[in-house]
């Protein structure tokens, strides 16, 4: 017990303890859990074996190069891809996005001031991709029933446009962009289309398969050019790794990024990352293969089990709605005027469940966000015990306030202007960044007040106010 190593993977171990719980089905963002802790082992087991291995070179690590042909040819099978089609392993939904827009952008080297057509939907990775490529995002608002607007998505069409996005689904919502026609239009206009089905893209074919109605949005769909699909969603694969399919070859080309013009190795890459890590990419295969498509299809009718007996029984809740009936495995929650989603996922979390709050956006409410995973069905009681309990207890002390002073405060500032002085006694106000007892950061124990406060903040200060928090997070220990 003495020894270094053993040491360090003891307080490893310690330290994990005051994370989210990545297995159980309880934590309801940011990790999916198939709920086989044989599939979780074999993961972590080929993530290791792999770890020191680097993909910068697929000669080097063949090996490597195989797994990633097959996962790539799963996914092609797995989304109506023709024969032409062809794919990438990257590092994440955000990767893919990125490279999705920048092989855009590059294909059309006449442009000079290109632009996006992004339902206002898009996740946010795409707006990632406008500021660090100079593509601007042409933000359209999406529908009533929170799917892009087709129409007004082609009428937003012009000469700048090297790309057209939808959601399958979208994040926020759940919910699957009319993909046929806005593919359609792009088409029509000679650009691209890519379909972000980072989240939904490993289930919906298998909801399909199930007889569950799910709009068009593969490669079946004529005018679709690119797909994201990401395996550390629902392939339950350890984090690290997303796959990025085109219809051809010469639709990926611009992604792929060479250079000789040093006296070292001509570099060489598929994606953004140069030495890659060996180990997501051995551990998606080893899940994928342990799975497979049989396992895929059975995890599928749970997800939805539980997706189905949660959304009716949100529903039975006097004050929570669903606020769209979900297309996919993503549940977005409303409440009543009685209570708010803030203290609402404040009181989950002390009851040992982890539920998003998502900021009210556009003129809609602030939502609650459920990612449900196959692990959640044999919980789907408990959780609604909690969300009734949570619930109450938010009403015994109604809706959180802010502050009306704050309030007319906050909306006076341009965070563009701001120094740092400004947000640290911003930081202070908003609870956000407390005093600990040893004179270090404390982080706030309860998220409602500091979640309000944003809410009320627009997009801009929003992003001001937790770029300042983040940067005092982030400091070295010493
Ligand atoms: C998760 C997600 C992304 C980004 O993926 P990361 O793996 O978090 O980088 C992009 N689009 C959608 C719809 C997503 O759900």
């Amino acid at each position: 017990m003495s020894d270094p190593q053993t040491h360090a993977l003891q307080r490893l171990r310690e330290m994990q303890q005051g994370d989210l719980p990545v297995h159980g089905g309880r934590t309801l963002a940011y990790v999916y859990d198939s709920g086989d802790s044989e599939v979780a082992r074999v993961g972590s087991e080929a993530v290791a074996a792999y770890a020191a291995s680097n993909a910068l070179d697929p000669t080097a690590f063949p090996s490597l190069l195989q797994m990633e042909n097959e996962l790539v040819g799963f996914a092609c099978d797995l989304l109506d891809a023709p024969p032409s089609a062809v794919g990438s392993v990257t590092s994440g939904g955000t990767e893919s996005v990125l490279l999705a827009v920048q092989a855009a952008r590059d294909s059309r080297p006449s442009v000079t001031a290109p632009s996006m057509v992004i339902p206002s939907t898009a996740h946010a990775a795409f707006h990632k991709a406008a500021h660090y490529f100079g593509v601007r995002a042409a933000v359209v608002p999406v529908g009533a029933d929170f799917r892009a607007d087709a129409a007004a998505m082609a009428a937003a069409i012009d000469e700048s446009t090297v790309l057209v996005v939808a959601s399958a689904p979208s994040y926020a919502h759940g919910v699957v962009d009319p993909v046929t026609e806005i593919a359609a239009a792009a088409a029509a206009a000679g650009v691209r289309c890519h379909v972000d089905a980072c989240i939904g893209g490993w289930v919906l074919p298998y909801a399909a398969r199930l007889g569950r109605p799910v709009p068009p949005w593969t490669f079946a769909v004529e005018g679709v050019t690119s797909i994201s699909v990401d395996t550390h969603k629902y392939a339950y694969a350890p984090k690290g790794t997303s796959l990025l399919l085109h219809r051809t070859s010469s639709l990926r080309r611009a992604q792929f990024f060479a250079s000789a013009a040093w006296p070292g190795y001509t570099m060489l890459n598929s994606t953004m990352q140069s030495t890659k890590s060996g180990g997501p990419l051995a551990g998606a295969w080893a899940v994928l293969r342990t799975i497979g498509d049989d396992g895929y299809l059975r995890l599928a009718r749970e997800v939805f089990s539980a997706v189905d007996q949660l959304a009716a029984g949100v529903e039975a809740i006097p004050a929570l709605r669903a606020v769209v009936p979900p297309d996919s495995t993503l549940l977005a929650v409303a409440t009543d005027d009685t209570c708010d989603p803030f203290t609402v996922t404040d009181e989950m979390l002390a009851r040992g469940w982890y539920v998003q709050p998502q900021l009210s956006y556009d003129g809609g409410p602030p939502t609650i966000h459920l990612s449900v995973s196959a692990a959640t069905l044999a919980r789907v009681d408990e959780l609604l015990a909690a969300f009734r309990e949570s619930v109450a207890a938010a009403q015994a002390v109604g809706p959180v306030a802010v502050d009306p002073a704050v309030v007319s405060f906050i909306d006076a500032l341009d965070p563009t202007t701001l120094g740092d002085d400004d947000f640290d006694g911003l930081l202070a106000t908003s609870g956000l960044v407390g005093e600990s007892a040893d004179g270090g950061l404390a982080l706030p124990e309860r998220m409602a007040p500091v979640n309000a406060m944003l809410d009320v903040a627009a997009p801009a200060m929003r992003e001001a106010l937790l770029v300042a928090f983040l940067d005092r997070l982030s400091r070295p220990e010493r």
